[in-house]
């Protein structure tokens, strides 16, 4: 078992005081730990002192907005939001993408927020120190080579997170919150070319809320991965049908989610074929994830134009 590392554990319960040490050095913020905790294992992090959220209870509410859609608070576990009636009907993309994560047990720690705000994840990264200290770490930890793309300057580890292909489709927005005020941002714009730079919010900013629109857009999630039971996406999908046409989201394959529109829907398999390029940041084939990328749109369309939808994991 890897030892955690040494740091100071601040819990406030009032959101005032966790905004007031928020973005100063060596402060990192701590929603379920599923993902951050492992990091720190790694050794990928070394915060000074972790900032929990979980005495808020106003992060983890789930309320409907005024205009018919959804807010979910960041701190909603994976298992409250994919259990919540509300959203199995309105947003069942959303449910199914939460049941898609791990496993039951990870889901009933793991946050939305912390899914939304997921770092990158790599082959070569997301290893044991000794492990990466064996080829000399990369880019983005303690090297000064990217093992993927050793001539570029670039670092391609991918976004993986299981909710962003649905919540993206669904149009989502980002309630951002700070000492300066709040801001909304749509979750289109959280992501960075470059998977060293971790989403694009301000070191002193923190996510409140997950807003979703209306319901009525008709959205499927799917999700390849080595084992049906508890892995990582290998690549992640979501279609969603408009009018004639419709967009598609394909994740898991590098720092950012790739988007394609088509007038056609029968041309969506082609165009999001077309628009991937993964790498090779998984222990499987890039040519292999790219062919898939094919066959899961074209699955997620026939299943979208057949008269059973998209039907959340109970
Ligand atoms: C065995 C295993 C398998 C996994 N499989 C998957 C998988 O298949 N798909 C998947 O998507 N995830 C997977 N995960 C990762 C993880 O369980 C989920 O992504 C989970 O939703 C992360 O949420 P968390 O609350 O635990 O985040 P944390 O680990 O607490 O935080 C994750 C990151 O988000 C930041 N953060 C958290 N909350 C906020 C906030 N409100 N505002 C700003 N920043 C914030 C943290 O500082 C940290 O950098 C897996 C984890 C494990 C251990
Ligand atoms: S893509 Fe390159 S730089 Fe980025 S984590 Fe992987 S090996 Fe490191």
């Amino acid at each position: 078992m890897l030892p955690l590392p040494s740091f100071s554990l601040l819990a406030p319960d009032r959101l005032d005081d966790v905004l007031a040490p928020l973005g100063q050095p060596g402060v990192r913020l701590l929603a379920g730990g599923t993902d951050l905790l492992p990091s720190m294992k790694h050794r990928l992090f070394k915060p000074a002192t972790l900032l929990s959220l979980s005495r808020v209870p106003e992060l983890a509410r789930i309320e409907p907005t005024e205009d018919g859609g959804l807010r979910i608070g960041a701190m909603a576990t994976l298992l409250g939001v994919r259990q919540d009636a509300r959203v199995r009907a309105g947003w069942p993309a959303l449910a199914s993408a939460c049941a898609t994560v791990a496993t039951r047990t990870i889901q009933a720690m793991g946050t939305l927020g912390g899914n939304v705000m997921l770092d990158t994840r790599c082959l070569y990264y997301n290893q044991p120190a000794g492990w990466r200290a064996s080829i000399g770490g990369c880019l983005k930890a303690e090297g000064s080579v990217c093992h993927v793309a050793p001539r570029g300057t670039g670092c391609y580890a991918a976004q993986s997170s299981d909710t962003v292909p649905s919540l993206m489709l669904y149009e989502a927005e980002l309630e951002l919150l700070s000492r300066r005020g709040s801001r909304r941002l749509a979750l289109s714009e959280l992501f960075s070319a470059d998977g060293r730079d971790g989403p694009r919010i301000e070191r002193d900013e923190l996510l409140r809320a997950v807003i979703l629109p209306p319901p009525g857009a008709v959205v499927l999630h799917r999700k390849v991965r080595p084992r049906g039971a508890i892995d990582y996406g290998m690549l992640l999908v979501a279609v969603r049908r408009q009018g004639d046409g419709g967009s598609a989201v394909i994740s898991a394959l590098g720092p950012a989610p790739v988007s394609v529109r088509v007038e056609q829907l029968g041309d969506l398999a082609q165009a999001a074929w077309k628009a991937s390029n993964p790498l090779s940041t998984h222990s499987w084939s890039s040519t292999w994830r790219k062919h898939m990328v094919r066959i899961e749109v074209a699955r997620a369309v026939a299943e979208l134009t057949t008269p059973r939808l998209a039907i959340a994991h109970g």
